[in-house]
């Protein structure tokens, strides 16, 4: 059952004409539980009262793949705005961004390009930068220039994931560069060739990606939904006396609310990854298909409006 339903979504993830009606709707059928809102505009009041709840987060505008130049410096611009605003409403957010959204897959120079100015209003604003990790035929070109970018610009982030076999060499190639790392388990589906086939193996790599960043000394965030990768960290932390302010929990908006208020709770950092933008319908749809259960309140969200 729990298969019939995620083929379903993923391939209501691709509706074109449902995609298209999504957008004269608006997030209102059960979207706004896990988007922030159509523009950034909308997500400001959101992102004020996560903060008020001692939550951080890491702002994501939606849509991957751009087929232009100048989509690409659009959506450049739109982080740009992103940045701004964070600095002027003092939020206490950063900026997740997808190099594909910046024209990774049309030109070397238009991605750095991007990158820069990007980085450059975000490093004036104190803003850090995260640059999202997408699946394993960009892995290569992603930590290249991550790697350039770094040694340039101090607030940058970048993500591994542990379903990868690369992984724990990435870690350690990445260990001078002194990296600020989002560790996460992945999301694309991947072959066998690159990727840990047995859902034990990713879970096992996860915990050992963990304990390697934070015993190399960087700052790590460990990005999962999942009480056995939280036990592990908090665990680790303690016996390694690792000070709280040397790592953080990441989740996504809408998901576990009350594990992150627990948290918060207990003192430690949780940053919350919030999606916004008109893109919506595709992340919304995916991550139905990534957990069945979250059916349950988008139901709910159609009949309470
Ligand atoms: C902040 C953030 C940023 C991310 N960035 C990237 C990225 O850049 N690139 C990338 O490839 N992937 C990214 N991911 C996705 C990640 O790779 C996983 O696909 C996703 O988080 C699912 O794995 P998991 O560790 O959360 O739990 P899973 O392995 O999916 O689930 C493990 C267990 O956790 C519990 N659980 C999981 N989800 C829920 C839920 N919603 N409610 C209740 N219990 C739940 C259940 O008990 C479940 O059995 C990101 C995830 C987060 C949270």
């Amino acid at each position: 059952m729990e298969a019939i339903s995620k083929r379903f979504f993923l391939y209501l993830s691709n509706n074109k004409l449902l995609d298209g009606l999504a957008k004269r709707w608006g997030t209102k059928f059960g979207a706004d539980k896990i988007v922030g809102g159509e523009t950034f505009s909308h997500a400001i009041p959101l992102i004020k009262k996560l903060n008020h709840d001692g939550l951080l987060v890491t702002v994501d505008h939606l849509g991957e793949f751009v087929n232009s130049v100048d989509e690409a410096r659009e959506r450049a611009q739109e982080c740009l705005q992103s940045i701004r605003a964070i600095a002027f409403h003092q939020l206490n957010s950063q900026v997740s961004v997808k190099l594909t959204s910046l024209g990774l897959d049309i030109s070397q120079e238009l991605v750095m390009e991007n990158m820069e100015l990007i980085l450059s209003e975000a490093k004036e604003h104190g803003v850090t930068v995260t640059i999202d990790m997408e699946d394993s035929s960009r892995c290569h070109a992603t930590l290249e220039i991550y790697k350039a970018l770094k040694q340039k610009y101090e607030n940058l982030g970048t993500v591994i994931q542990s379903y990868l076999y690369r992984s724990d060499k990435d870690v350690d190639d990445l260990d001078s560069y002194e990296p600020y790392l989002r560790l996460v388990k992945g999301a694309y589906k991947e072959s066998t060739k690159v990727a840990f086939p047995d859902k034990r193996m990713v879970d096992e790599n996860l915990k050992r990606l963990i304990k390697k960043n934070l015993l190399n000394g960087h700052y790590t965030a460990v990005a999962s939904h999942d009480d056995a990768m939280v036990e592990y960290t908090i665990n680790l932390v303690k016996e390694h006396g690792i000070p709280r302010d040397r790592f953080e929990f990441q989740m996504l908006y809408g998901m576990r609310n009350q594990m992150q208020t627990d948290l918060v709770k207990e003192g430690y950092t949780v940053r919350v990854y919030l999606p916004y933008g008109e893109d919506w319908y595709g992340y919304f749809m995916r991550r139905l298909a990534e957990r069945p259960a979250n059916i349950a309140f988008a139901i709910k969200g159609i009949f309470s409006k």
